[in-house]
């Protein structure tokens, strides 16, 4: 198979996913794989379950599709607020939601009780990361409202930290979040079944046995497919790192200077580029661009070679230092970011290679 593609290895996502499950399970935290960086591809949600996840977690109907049509019969976890406009389909394809607005919980419910279903409504609590979820002050009303609705059933509440605005979880922001799931329960006479409290970025916390008592599910993506966790990306102790690795095909190979020549605008995206003189350097162009992957968030696999910059269609690496020396028609090789991985799953341009 020609360059470029994505190499996806299974058996390290499976073992990173049992590692992940092993180390939450130990705190009584039940495990969600998410595979939405990986536009919900079957092989990868398997791997998943292989690990021991619960469910999926996933943020798009279509990904959710091709797991059914895949045959994967699981619980699934709607992660983005359902828009109203395809309720009938979230309550088709979900068995529960994460939900912040009363109206769409309406939407679900009225779908719900036409196809005799009662659908799971995990109500949303922002605690600081200004996304998605109802002001503290509020979940008491809109669970009371849930209370009253028949076809929708409040299974638990739940946050989301460190995606927008980068607030680290914490026994303050969690410990809210336990304390009015607790609120809830004492006021409506229910026990929750789910206090889910977050994606990878919850990991060091629980690891520092800081993890508010009563948090009993996580949603993990990242920690699973990278092997990082999300706030400082370091390695996860017992997982992989090189579960994704993306190939691009030498298509030049030239010695030319390292500053461009003649009067310089603006470059192919809006950016004024500044570019240090180290003199000629022997560059070399790949056949992935800006079209396919998040350049930045790129690392070049062989060794003394690095990247210095992209267009739509065109890599250019300085392979000056190159241990192995590179030449025409060579593959080369990256380890690729959550950023990138997600372009490079999307991109209908990079072929996907599951390997197990
Ligand atoms: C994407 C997402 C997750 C998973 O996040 P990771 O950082 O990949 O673990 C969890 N919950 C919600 C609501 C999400 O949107």
């Amino acid at each position: 198979m020609g360059a470029p593609y994505l190499e996806i290895r299974l058996d390290i996502i499976a073992s990173n996913a049992q590692a992940i499950v092993d180390f939450c399970g130990s705190f009584g935290v039940e495990v969600w794989g998410v595979t939405k960086g990986c536009c919900g591809m079957p092989e990868v949600a398997r791997a998943m379950l292989s690990g021991g996840v619960f469910g999926i977690g996933e943020s798009r109907l279509a990904n959710i599709s091709r797991l059914r049509e895949a045959g994967i019969d699981v619980p699934f976890l709607m992660l983005r607020l359902p828009h109203i406009s395809e309720a009938r389909s979230i309550v088709e394809a979900f068995d529960m939601s994460l939900n912040s607005e009363i109206d769409t919980i309406r939407a679900l419910a009225a779908e719900a009780r036409a196809m005799r279903k009662r659908h799971g409504v995990i109500l949303m609590v922002d605690t600081g990361d200004l996304r998605e979820g109802l002001w503290p002050d509020r979940v008491s009303e809109t669970a009371r409202k849930i209370a009253d609705l028949d076809g929708v059933e409040l299974v638990g509440l739940g946050t989301n930290l460190s995606c927008y605005g980068g607030v680290i979880p914490s026994e303050a922001n969690l410990g809210l979040l336990v304390q009015l799931a607790r609120q809830i329960e004492q006021e409506f006479g229910v026990k929750l079944k789910y206090i889910s409290g977050g994606n990878t970025s919850t990991l060091p916390l629980m690891a520092s046995g800081k993890l508010p008592a009563g948090v009993n599910m996580l949603r993990i993506g990242e920690a699973i497919l990278q092997g990082t966790e999300s706030i400082h990306r370091t390695p996860w102790p017992g997982t992989r790192q090189d579960a994704f690795v993306l190939h691009a095909e030498v298509i030049e190979i030239a010695d030319k200077p390292s500053v461009p020549i003649g009067e310089r605008g603006q470059d192919g995206f809006g950016g004024c580029p500044v570019f240090e003189d180290r003199g000629l350097i022997r560059r070399a162009i790949v056949n992935i661009g800006r079209q396919d992957v998040l350049v930045e968030n790129l690392t070049c696999l062989d060794k003394g070679v690095t990247i210095l910059g992209a267009s739509s269609d065109h890599m250019i690496l300085d392979a000056t230092h190159a241990l192995q020396p590179l030449n025409i028609g060579d593959t080369v090789s990256f380890n690729l970011g959550y950023g990138a991985m997600l372009q490079a799953m999307t991109s209908p341009y990079i072929e996907k290679k599951p390997a197990p």
